[in-house]
Formats: C-alpha cells, sequence, structure tokens
C-alpha cells in the first residue's frame, strides 16, 4: 500500500476486564486502508476481528481497558476523541457502517421511510437540509440499491421485506451521508449464496462509484477473493499477515493462513480441519499464539513473540521463519 492511508490502526492493544481476569482481545493489530480500497479482515471467531471494527467506529467492549495504540481516521487519532465527537463528526456521517445483522439494526415499529430520513436528520451533510432534499437522496440510494418502488418502500416496515433487501437498506443508510470510510462487519453471513453475491457485487460496484473506502469483516476468505482489494489475517488478537488479496491468496507466508486456505469455513465462521483450539484471551500462549497449533513450530516460537516482518511492498508476515527470511536475505 502506497500513500497516505486513509485509516491507520498502529500497535492497538486492548484489553477487556473479566471476572477470570484481564482478556486480551487485541494485541499490537496493525492495518492499513488506503482511500478507495476495500480491506478484508479475516480470522476464526473470537479472533476480535468485530471488536476492531467497533473500535474504528469509537464503539469499545463493556469494561475495555486500552492499553496502546492509535486509530487515525483522515490524520486524526480517534482513540483521543471525545465520544461526542465522534457521534457528532464522524460515526454514521464520515464513517458509515453495515451490520451483520439487518433485522437487528432495523426498528420494528418505524417505517422505513421514517428510519432512514432521521439519519439523515441527524448527520445531514449541508446540501441537504430540507425535507424534501433529504427524500430525494433517499430515494435515490434506494434506486442506487436496486430497491424496487422505492416510494413505496418508505411507508413499508422492515418485516414486509426479505433479508437480501434488508441489508440493502442498511447499505443505502450507511451510505446516506456520503461517508468516506463503511465498516461492514460480517454483513452476507446471514444471507444466502446468491443473495451474498449479489450483495458483494453492488458492494464493489458502490464503493468504486462513490470512491469508499471499506473495511469488511469476514470469516470467509472465498468473500475475501471475490471483493477485497487487499487482506489482514489475523489471529488471537494479532495480525499475522497482511498484503494484496491475489498475492495472500496465492502464496500465503504465515502458516495460520495456509491452514486457514486449505479449510473450508462452515457458515458459522467455525474452521473445518485445522487441529486445536482458538486460544481463550485469558490466558494466550506465550511466544507466538499460533504455536499449539502450528506445524512447524519450534522450541523458540513459544520463547519470543515474532515481530511483523516486511516481506514485500505492502506485504507483511508475524512468524519466525519470515524472520529468518528476511535475515538470510540482509
Ligand atoms: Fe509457527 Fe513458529 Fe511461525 Fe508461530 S512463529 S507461526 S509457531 S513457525
Amino acid at each position: 500500500m502506497s500513500g497516505d492511508p486513509l485509516l491507520e490502526v498502529k500497535s492497538l492493544r486492548l484489553s477487556v476486564r473479566t471476572d477470570e481476569g484481564l482478556a486480551q482481545i487485541l494485541d499490537h493489530v496493525e492495518l492499513q486502508l488506503p482511500r478507495g480500497h476495500i480491506l478484508g479482515v479475516v480470522g476464526e471467531s473470537g479472533c476480535g476481528k468485530s471488536t476492531l471494527a467497533r473500535a474504528v467506529l469509537g464503539i469499545m467492549p463493556n469494561r475495555a481497558v486500552l492499553e496502546s495504540g492509535e486509530i487515525r481516521f483522515e490524520g486524526e487519532d480517534l482513540l483521543k476523541l471525545p465520544d461526542r465527537e465522534m457521534t457528532r463528526r464522524l460515526r454514521g456521517r464520515r464513517i458509515g457502517f453495515i451490520p451483520q445483522d439487518p433485522y437487528l439494526a432495523l426498528n420494528p415499529v418505524f417505517k422505513i421511510g421514517a428510519q432512514l430520513l432521521s439519519m439523515l436528520r441527524w448527520h445531514a451533510p449541508p446540501d441537504l437540509r430540507s425535507e424534501s432534499d433529504r427524500r430525494r437522496r433517499v430515494l435515490s440510494l434506494l434506486r442506487r440499491v436496486q430497491i424496487p418502488e422505492p416510494e413505496l418502500v418508505l411507508e413499508r416496515y422492515p418485516h414486509q421485506f426479505s433479508g437480501g433487501q434488508r441489508q440493502r437498506l442498511m447499505i443505502a443508510g450507511a451510505l446516506a451521508c456520503s461517508p468516506a470510510l463503511v465498516v461492514a462487519d460480517e454483513p452476507t453471513t446471514a444471507l444466502d449464496v446468491t443473495t451474498q453475491l449479489q450483495i458483494l457485487t453492488l458492494l464493489r460496484s458502490l464503493t468504486e462509484e462513490f470512491g469508499i473506502a471499506m473495511l469488511f469483516v469476514t470469516h470467509d476468505l472465498g468473500v475475501v477473493a471475490e471483493l477485497c482489494d487487499a487482506v489482514t489475517v489475523m489471529y488471537a488478537g494479532q495480525t499475522v499477515e497482511t498484503g494484496r488479496t491475489n498475492e495472500v491468496l496465492a502464496d500465503p507466508q504465515h502458516p495460520y493462513t495456509q491452514a486457514l486456505l486449505a479449510c473450508h469455513p462452515d457458515r458459522s465462521g467455525a474452521l473445518l480441519g485445522i487441529q486445536g483450539l482458538v486460544p481463550s484471551p485469558l490466558a494466550p500462549p506465550s511466544g507466538c499464539r499460533f504455536s499449539p497449533r502450528c506445524s512447524y513450530a519450534q522450541a523458540q516460537c513459544s520463547r519470543r513473540t515474532p515481530r511483523l516482518v516486511r516481506e514485500a511492498p505492502g506485504r507483511f508476515v508475524s512468524c519466525r521463519l519470515a524472520d529468518e527470511r528476511q535475515r538470510e536475505r540482509t
């Protein structure tokens, strides 16, 4: 990746206080997302990817302890912003959100028109001050996300739509205030395969048309291959590999990425085929967190935490093997 990134996460370390102790949810997470690009964040359930997505939106888990790091958006560290500033200037405005479950995100007792228009009333850009301008904007977005008969749709309730249509409504809502970045948290997981493909195609064309960057959280490397320009692979709260999608998928360097590719995730996000279990965030293994499951593990892997090594421009891998390769090169 080159140029000034729109979004940059640097050495983010976040824990949660639990009754059993401190759970390390994110540990020195790094990522960069240039303007107009789509970055997939992929990993098993519980790897911290959704917590990362929510942290970008300024939504922290209960009893969170922010230990270190920065989340820079357009150069500004979001972690230093008071929540009222996030709400006033960024969340829902410069940073849109598409949730995993549109059933929960839409309020069942209000009509679609009222919900989309109220979003615009709160966060309206300067060119949408009047109610008729806002209504025009909503109708044009509904057409753009391929919702038929948008005038009638404004008068309907969420239960009158299918899962795919509801997700299209959420996409229209996320785009309403012309964001620079959209955070999407597994938005196609609950959909059937055909609808999933339609939504991915729609997201790709909308991000290109409006020049929007997207942080796309998923457990499915097939979705990453379909949609994302670049990918960050996370394991047990850490970034283990990042690079352009075609390069990472064609030639994965981290043993976890290799294992992930060799498996086929089921629809719940559980992976079939990697030996062993994801470690508990309450007691992660010392050194490399993947070492209890890694077929290349050696004694030193449990003693030292591998650093993120630059393998090529935009390509980083956190593994002893990458470290050794780099030392051989220099
Ligand atoms: Fe495997 Fe060691 Fe690399 Fe960890 S550091 S992924 S245990 S080879």
